[in-house]
């Protein structure tokens, strides 16, 4: 197990977003977590990022108690996300937008950045070399000059995980990744959460509506509703399971299981 949280509880006001809810990771899995909207998906990455302090429960990343901790210390431990709402400098370059991710954990100070020293042009240097891997392999290499807000709505997607995995992170948490993606987009986006998982060595935990992405690449899913985990278990199991229908069921016009037959 690389993480476990348990009895994670979190109140907004009287909105009980999550309640008791427990939750692990394999080491290399790549799991999805699903539910209908406002069941608190997203503040389990919040919580487990260190946006919010749980008001219960507790997080364990390997040996670490990381629940509570600041969002800075929880990414040095390795953990990385992207967010529902693409969060990118929309005015600066694409290559820019990965570089700026890199500079919090670069190891030399602002004196030597000044005076260039040596040491923080080797830094500069390996640097430009990571920023030009993460970008190939998101074949994002020939809009490096891009400002990013001038990127296709799927290339923005893919440049906030390049840039998530910039700090280099063991578990990266995507928040619906295809969110507004066309059909073609999302193809295209399994192949490289499979293959990033693959050569970056990641445990992935993915929050998605498109259910043919879910379906299609995760081995475990974990399903909330109303801020509880109602189920979990692999696709074929979570896809016949009366508690994910009537959830799916309850929150939708009567008829359209789309999103769990899908
Ligand atoms: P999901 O990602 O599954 O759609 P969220 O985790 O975003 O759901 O939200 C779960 C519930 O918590 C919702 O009712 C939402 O309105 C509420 N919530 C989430 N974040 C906040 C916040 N910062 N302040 C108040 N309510 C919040
Ligand atoms: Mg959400």
């Amino acid at each position: 197990m690389i993480l476990e949280a348990r009895g994670l509880t979190k109140n907004f006001g009287g909105i009980k977003a999550l309640n008791g809810v427990d939750l692990y990771l394999r080491r290399g899995e790549l799991a999805g977590l699903i539910g209908p909207n406002g069941s608190g998906k997203t503040t389990v990455f919040n919580v487990i990022t260190g946006i919010y302090r749980p008001d219960r429960g507790t997080v364990n990343m390997d040996a670490n108690r990381i629940a509570g901790l600041a969002p800075h210390r929880i990414s040095r431990l390795g953990i990385a996300r992207t967010f529902q709402n693409i969060r990118l400098f929309r005015n600066l370059s694409v290559m820019d937008n990965v570089r700026a991710a890199y500079h919090p954990s670069v190891p030399y100070g602002p004196v030597s950045a000044v005076c260039r020293t040596n040491r923080y042009l080797d830094g500069e240097k390996a640097i430009g070399e990571n920023v030009t891997e993460l970008l190939s392999f998101f074949s994002l290499q020939d809009r490096r000059l891009e400002h990013a807000k001038n990127l296709s709505y799927g290339d923005q997607r893919r440049l906030e995980i390049a840039r998530a995995l910039a700090s280099g992170p063991k578990i990266l948490l995507l928040d619906e990744p295809a969110a507004g993606m066309n059909h073609s987009e999302v193809e295209k986006l399994m192949g490289f959460i499979l293959e990033a998982r693959k050569r970056f060595s990641l445990t992935i935990l993915l929050i998605e509506h498109q259910m043919r992405l879910v379906m299609g690449i995760c081995e475990r899913l974990v399903v909330m509703d109303f801020g509880e985990v109602i189920a979990e278990g692999t696709p074929a199991e979570i896809r016949k399971d009366p508690r994910v229908i009537e959830a799916y069921l309850g929150h939708r016009p009567a008829g359209d299981t789309s999103e769990v037959r899908d």
